[in-house]
């Protein structure tokens, strides 16, 4: 009897065994199977509800392209360039005025004399239209042309 029980028993493990293994070759494409048949179903869902919510799919897929057209043409660093851009008119006029001061003349010359205060010039000396001036006089002109 004993021999009996474990000649079962032990078919039954191999019997066990074999489903096991069985399974175990077939189970990728059950799991295959069973992942198509949720998204297929999932798929069926999304449509109907898509037919059933045709506006609110329009907005999804404009909020999905507006993303993507930000990520994708760098839109953040433009917008901000952009911004910089509005403020700067202020600064661009105000380089172009030091720009203007700095484009007068400049005499290294010792032999010239002041049209204002007649002071010798120095090292610093300045020439506007012909005439030249001191570097104190020159700095009243920019304060009081
Ligand atoms: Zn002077």
């Amino acid at each position: 009897m004993g021999d009996y029980d474990d000649g079962n028993n032990s078919g039954g493990i191999i019997g066990t065994i074999i489903s096991i293994l069985i399974l175990a070759a077939i189970w990728p494409y059950l799991l295959t199977i069973i992942g198509l048949c949720i998204a297929y179903m999932a798929a069926m869902a999304v449509l109907e509800w898509m037919a059933q919510n045709p506006f609110t799919v329009v907005l999804i897929v404009l909020g999905i392209a507006f993303f993507y057209a930000i990520f994708h043409y760098r839109l953040i660093p433009k917008a901000w360039r952009w911004m910089i851009e509005q403020l700067k008119p202020q600064a661009v006029e105000l380089n172009l005025r030091q720009h203007d001061l700095a484009d007068r003349k400049f005499i290294p010359s010792t032999n010239l004399y002041c049209y204002w205060c007649t002071k010798k010039l120095g090292i610093k000396a300045w020439e506007k239209s012909g005439k030249y001036y001191c570097d104190d006089c020159h700095t009243k002109q920019l304060v009081d042309p």
